[in-house]
């Protein structure tokens, strides 16, 4: 243990923004799945990017390896520490500014996805970037993991609503890119290496985002169909500029959520093998404005793409609808946890790669239930795997890194990606180590060197 810097941490820093008390460090030291479990000396909650800035050249004095932590709701074990000083960003969580009028808003790192959206809503605008975990996922995290989440159809990943970033460098210099601006081409787009970085090249203090104009309304259905050949042939049918949502659910996810989640109710009168959820943007409150989607949807019922459909007709009616995907992953733990995969194809290829990937799962586990759900339109599963129910979820878990072998060949013998919007983290290091461009590793790791040369940033994922 390097305790001199531990010592300089705790005698230069502020008291109030650190702790080396167990008891309160202990609930950040274990992930949303309980897959990762860690240890860290020190917790610290800067207030300000002052402090960060501090701590970190404290930390490159004494080569003091740290790791910066949000929400902790990230999925590839990237936010949990292994003996690393737990940099918090949680309280790091101001309004800088908002202006309508640049529909920007700049906010700090530790501000929760939900607080910024708020603030986008109260603006008149809205931040469209909106994943299950927002409750509790800080914009410092959504940056650096660049989510994805329901809304990338239309609006892009996180990546794409950011304009710039306030960061903390490995030798606790501050690099501020907090750009009001539209357009800039004034040399490397330098902000840009922290989105997707997962704290591994600096801290990402502060946010320059871009808020869009609200709609007026949405309307939002929930269609049933035989499966993802006819979900893919409905995507081509719904689109539409308006389109922000499309997300495929299988009966047996659907299954999981109405057994385990209370106050669940399945809207159809009869089960149907496959679901999807779709939600199109309305631009007034007038009926007639509806109608070219219900059209739509009358269409594909005639062509016999689809089985049935539920329309929301008000907000509760549409939160429902949409509680049913965003319980998807709770109620899989319940259920005594699955095998889990962040994958992308090309959208046209998704319908190929469930049928492969289920008859190989057959095969490799037989009676295992694969419950592949998730962001069809823009060809990113979350192909994640139930254990036999006579399988004890111990014996089944287990099974985790040959499953995930299995499935991650499959998705690069399609060409596609085998982190789609999680990231990296600790849990796919050795995969993308074995499986990205040489030339890109390089690449990467020339940043990384020459960025972070004592690699004290989130040192041990990625790279
Ligand atoms: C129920 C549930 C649903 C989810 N749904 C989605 C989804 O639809 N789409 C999606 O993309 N993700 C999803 N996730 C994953 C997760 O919510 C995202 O990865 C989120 O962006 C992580 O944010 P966080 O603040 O919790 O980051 P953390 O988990 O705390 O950290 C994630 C990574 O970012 C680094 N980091 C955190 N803050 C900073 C910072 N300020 N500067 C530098 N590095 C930092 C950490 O070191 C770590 O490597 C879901 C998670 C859960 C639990």
């Amino acid at each position: 243990m390097n305790t001199a810097g531990l010592d300089a941490l705790k005698t230069r820093l502020p008291a109030q923004i650190w702790t080396d008390d167990a008891t309160q460090i202990a609930p950040w030291l274990s992930e949303w799945r309980d897959k990762f479990h860690g240890t860290s000396p020190l917790m610290l909650m800067p207030r300000s990017t002052e402090d960060v800035a501090q701590a970190v050249k404290i930390c490159a004095e004494y080569k003091l390896p740290l790791l910066p932590q949000g929400g902790n709701t990230g999925l590839v074990g990237g936010s949990t520490p292994q003996g690393e000083v737990l940099l918090s960003l949680r309280k790091l969580n101001a309004l800088r500014s908002v202006s309508a009028a640049d529909q920007l808003l700049i906010v700090e790192a530790g501000m929760t996805l939900q607080a910024v959206q708020e603030v986008a809503t109260k603006a008149g605008m809205m931040f469209p970037l909106s994943l299950a975990a927002e409750g509790s996922c800080t914009i410092g995290g959504n940056l650096s993991t660049n989510a994805g989440g329901v809304h990338v159809i239309k609006y892009g990943s996180a990546k794409s609503l950011c304009l710039g970033v306030e960061a903390v460098m490995a030798d606790g210099s501050v690099y501020s890119d907090l750009s009001r601006l539209r357009k800039d081409n004034t040399g490397y787009d330098l902000s840009r290496l922290f989105l997707g970085a997962e704290g591994t090249l600096g801290i990402i203090t502060a946010a320059s985002l871009r808020m869009v104009p609200a709609p007026a309304g949405l309307m939002r259905a929930l269609v049933a169909l035989d499966g993802p050949d006819a979900a893919l042939d409905l995507l081509g049918r719904v689109q539409d500029r308006a389109l922000t949502l499309f997300e495929v659910m299988p009966r047996s996810a659907i299954e999981l959520v109405l057994k385990y989640i209370p106050d669940q109710r399945d809207p159809f009168s009869e089960a149907h093998p496959y679901y999807v959820l779709i939600d199109w943007e309305l631009r007034n409150h007038d009926a007639a404005a509806r109608e070219p989607f219900t059209d739509m949807l009358s269409r594909a019922l005639e062509a016999g793409i689809i089985r049935d459909v539920v329309i929301s007709q008000n907000e509760t009616q549409a939160d429902q609808l949409l509680a049913l995907r965003e319980h998807m992953s709770a109620a899989q733990k319940h259920d005594g946890g699955s095998i889990k995969h962040d994958i992308s194809v090309a959208v046209s290829d998704v319908p190929a790669f469930f049928s492969r990937a289920d008859a190989l799962m057959a095969q490799m586990i037989p009676g295992c239930r694969p419950v592949g759900f998730g962001h069809m339109g823009d060809g990113n599963i979350h192909y994640n795997v139930a254990r036999p129910e006579d399988m004890a979820p111990q014996d089944f878990l287990a099974q985790w890194d040959w499953v995930q072998t299995a499935v991650h060949d499959l998705v690069t013998d399609m060409g596609g990606s085998i982190s789609a919007e999680h990231g990296i983290g600790i849990m796919k290091k050795d995969d993308l180590a074995a499986r990205a461009d040489p030339v890109k590793i390089a690449l990467m790791k020339t940043l990384k060197a020459s960025l972070d040369p004592d690699r004290i940033m989130n040192p041990r994922i990625m790279i």
